[in-house]
Formats: structure tokens, C-alpha cells, sequence
């Protein structure tokens, strides 16, 4: 074994440290050589050092370099060194998160996380939370508090009676509606065209004058963080007119609610504390391992009743169980990596890290309108769109880009216009990647 972590340790050093130099999408001959792994299934068994050559020689090449400083596609955190280093240990652990009598370092751990998650992005400190695969998972299980809470007030207890012949639930979402919020409204049954949309402004955001009279039948989804423009719902607005009619406001706030970590930021997440349930990723700005979401409920007691299910073998304890929060049992003890970070960073570094990220936005959108592109959101956040003139021009850019290797960029529509997104959301992004990355893709740009 410990030869086998000795070989480990020397390749993943190898690895991390030749992510400056490497291209930023894997090359054509990388890919090419996946094919090796396709094999029948081999009869007998293979050393596990073997298996771990195989898995670098061949799979390592054909990674995208996500965890580098020059990777700028969708929202896409690197990982920690604090956040690997524990992610690895806690591999070595193997716990399991489900029960504390399985882990109780790990529910320990998730419950110190869960304080401080609450606190660094200014939610109520006796809400609760799930510890969850992603911001889709959030997304669902912060509904399904929604869709008990909501049914319960109507008398229907949907956990045991299901959804034929319950009362109706509304569900009221900007027309930018991430589509994840979606998926979740198709899995719990609220369906995903009996939704009303209300129409957005020209960077995204949901307009609180055209809302429809909410009713306390209603759940209102808004965003922290619009994934294209990184724009904020009027989140003041509509939590008054949701309190005022008893409506439930769920937040989908993957990457956007971290901008409360920082002080200079955290006007933009003004207001959406007053939110009902809130849904945040850990793997995007917070720079965990994949796969990390979190979804936080106010009132605790709904997600539970939404999520908790017992058996006579399950020995729940007295103390606050993790499975009872969310959809999963057995599961990663994703509060460890959650934990790692936030004492790695501390509140200032966690501050720093979003603030960077940030700057390196604002210095893209500089150096885009300084050659003459036009930049089409206000850069609020981590997101800047772009445009090299006609939409055919700008995909090529865009093509041209991910051909160069040099950095990588996706590539969108918005609001009709064909653009290029930027996403600056790794903690491994220096001032030095993003000149880098800016000369190539003006480079491209002018070369036509
Ligand atoms: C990324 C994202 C999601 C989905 O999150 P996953 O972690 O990929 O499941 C949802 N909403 C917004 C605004 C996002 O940016």
C-alpha cells in the first residue's frame, strides 16, 4: 500500500505541476489514445499500481485542465490544495455520511460546516441543510421543503398521500430561469410548463413590476447569480410581496451567493436572506472537489419532514443526522472537504478568493473594450459575455479559442446575440493567466 500512495503521490505532483505548461483542452492525440482503454473486460486481475499507470499514462493527458488557473468555461471551480488534501484523507477514511453512528467525524465535521456555511453567506443562523451532489440536487431538495411546507399549510401531507388530488401549488420563476430549477420542478411533479414566467431586464434579471399577484399558494424561485451575466433577482422586492401573501421564496444561488462572503460584494446578495430556502454550490466558487452542493431550508423542520425516512435497523440518534436532510443515504462526506476549505481559507481568505475572481472579470471586460470588442452584461460578478461583432464571427472566435489550447472559453446566445462567456471562478487564476489568456484570445480575434 505504501508504495502504491508513493506512486500516487509522485504522479498527482507531476500532474498538478505541469498544468501551467500543458495545453487547457487535452489534445487530439489524447483523445485518440482513450481507445486503449477499451478492452473486453479482462479475465483475471491486475496490479493495482498497473492500474494506476494505465489510468495517468492514458487518462491524465485526456483531462481537461479544469483545476489550472486558465479555464474559464461554464462555472467551474479548481480544487483547494486544503480542499484535495482532505478529500484524499477522507477517500482513505471511506466514511460513509449517512448516519454519525457511521461517521461521526463526518457529521461532526458537516455540522461545524454547515455554521459556518450559514454565516460566511449571511443566511439565518438556525436554518438548516443538506449536503448534497450539486446545485441541481439543492435545487430539488430545497423544493421539496418548499412542496411539503406549502401542501401541509393546505392540509395534504404529500410525503404519504403523493400528488394526485392535492391541492395545486403555483410556481412563479424569472423567464432566465436556470434549467436545473427546472429538472427540479419536473422530478417533484410540479411540472415544468404550468410554471408562469415573468420577463427579465437586459441583463437577466427577474422584473419585480411584472410579477403576478403571488397568493400563499406559491413558490417564487429567483437567482443569486444569473449564469450568463452573473445579475441579481430583485431579491427585496419580491421576498416582501412573497412574506406579505405567504409565499415560499426559493433562491437558486449555485455560484452567485457567495458574492455575500465579501463585504465589497455582498451588496449584490442583498435581501435574498429573507428567502425561504437557498441553493449553493461548494465545487463551483468555493473551489471543493466535485461533486458539492448544499441546500439550505429556514425552517429546518421542512426539508426533514421532506427528506427523513426510518427503519427499525437505521439508528438514528438523538443529534442532527445527515441523511435526514437529504435525498441521498450512503453518500461522500462532502461537510469534510466543505470544512477544509473554510479553514483554510477563514473568513478573509474566503473573501479574497471571490474579490480575485472578480477582478480578473472586470480586467477581461477591460482588455475586451480596450480592443475594440463589445462587452453586452454589466460586469457585476465572475461573468463577462463578449461579442467579436456578427454572431458568425464570434463563434469562429470562439472555435478559434478552444483550438489555440492556450485557455478555454464557452461559448453562448444572449438575448439573441451570439457570445463568448467568461467565467473566472477558480482560486488558481493569477494576473499572469488572465494577460496570458486575454493575449490569446485578441490574438485570435484579429487574425480573424
Ligand atoms: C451551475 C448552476 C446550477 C447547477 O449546479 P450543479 O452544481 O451543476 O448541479 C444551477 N443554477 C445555477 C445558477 C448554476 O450556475
Amino acid at each position: 500500500m505504501n508504495e502504491l500512495l508513493a506512486e500516487f503521490a509522485e504522479r498527482a505532483g507531476r500532474y498538478l505541476s505541469g498544468l501551467q505548461t500543458r495545453s487547457v483542452p487535452p489534445t487530439a492525440e489524447a483523445l485518440e489514445a482513450l481507445s486503449r482503454f477499451t478492452e473486453p473486460l479482462p479475465e483475471r486481475g491486475t496490479d493495482a499500481r498497473e492500474v494506476l499507470r494505465l489510468l495517468d499514462e492514458i487518462g491524465s493527458p485526456a483531462t481537461v485542465a479544469t483545476t489550472g488557473g486558465r479555464y474559464f468555461g461554464f462555472v467551474t471551480g479548481a480544487v483547494l490544495p486544503a480542499a484535495l488534501a482532505a478529500n484524499l484523507l477522507a477517500g482513505v477514511w471511506d466514511q460513509n455520511g449517512a448516519y454519525r453512528v457511521m461517521s461521526p467525524v463526518a457529521a461532526h465535521l458537516e455540522e461545524v460546516a454547515m455554521g459556518w456555511l450559514l454565516d460566511v453567506l449571511g443566511l439565518p443562523a438556525d436554518a438548516g441543510a443538506g449536503f448534497v451532489g450539486g446545485a441541481t440536487t439543492a435545487n430539488i431538495a430545497c423544493l421539496a421543503a418548499a412542496r411539503h411546507a406549502l401542501l401541509r399549510d393546505a392540509g395534504w401531507n404529500v410525503e404519504e398521500d403523493g400528488l394526485f388530488g392535492a391541492p395545486r401549488i403555483r410556481v412563479v420563476v424569472g423567464d432566465e430561469v436556470h434549467t436545473s430549477v427546472l429538472k427540479a420542478l419536473s422530478l417533484l411533479g410540479l411540472g415544468r410548463s404550468r410554471i408562469e414566467r415573468v420577463p427579465v431586464d437586459g441583463q437577466g434579471r427577474m422584473r419585480a413590476d411584472a410579477m403576478p399577484e403571488l397568493s400563499g399558494d406559491t413558490v417564487v424561485c429567483i437567482q443569486a447569480g444569473n449564469v450568463n451575466t452573473g445579475a441579481f433577482d430583485p431579491a427585496e422586492e419580491v421576498c416582501a410581496a412573497a412574506r406579505a401573501a405567504g409565499a415560499w421564496v426559493h433562491v437558486d444561488g449555485a455560484f452567485g451567493l457567495w458574492a455575500a462572503a465579501s463585504p465589497r460584494l455582498a451588496p449584490l446578495a442583498a435581501g435574498f436572506a429573507a428567502a425561504d430556502s437557498w441553493a449553493a454550490d461548494a465545487h463551483k466558487w468555493l473551489n471543493v472537489p466535485y461533486d458539492s452542493g448544499i441546500a439550505f431550508v429556514r425552517d429546518a423542520e421542512h426539508l426533514r419532514a421532506a427528506m427523513s425516512v426510518g427503519a427499525a435497523y437505521l439508528l438514528a440518534g438523538d443529534d442532527r443526522e445527515p441523511c435526514h436532510y437529504t435525498p441521498d443515504m450512503s453518500r461522500r462526506a462532502r461537510g469534510i472537504e466543505i470544512w477544509a476549505a473554510l479553514r483554510a481559507l477563514g473568513r478573509a481568505g474566503t473573501a479574497e478568493l471571490i474579490e480575485r475572481c472578480c477582478r480578473h472579470a472586470a480586467r477581461f471586460a477591460e482588455g475586451f473594450r480596450a480592443a475594440g470588442h463589445q462587452v453586452l452584461n454589466d460586469v457585476v460578478l465572475n461573468q463577462v459575455l463578449v461579442s467579436f461583432g456578427d454572431d458568425e464571427t464570434t463563434r469562429r472566435v470562439v472555435a478559434g479559442v478552444q483550438a489555440d489550447g492556450t485557455c478555454w472559453f464557452g461559448g453562448t446566445v444572449w438575448q439573441g446575440r451570439a457570445a463568448m462567456r467568461v467565467s473566472v471562478s477558480s482560486w488558481a487564476t493569477t494576473d499572469e493567466d488572465v494577460e496570458r489568456s486575454l493575449a490569446a484570445v485578441l490574438r485570435v480575434a484579429a487574425d480573424g
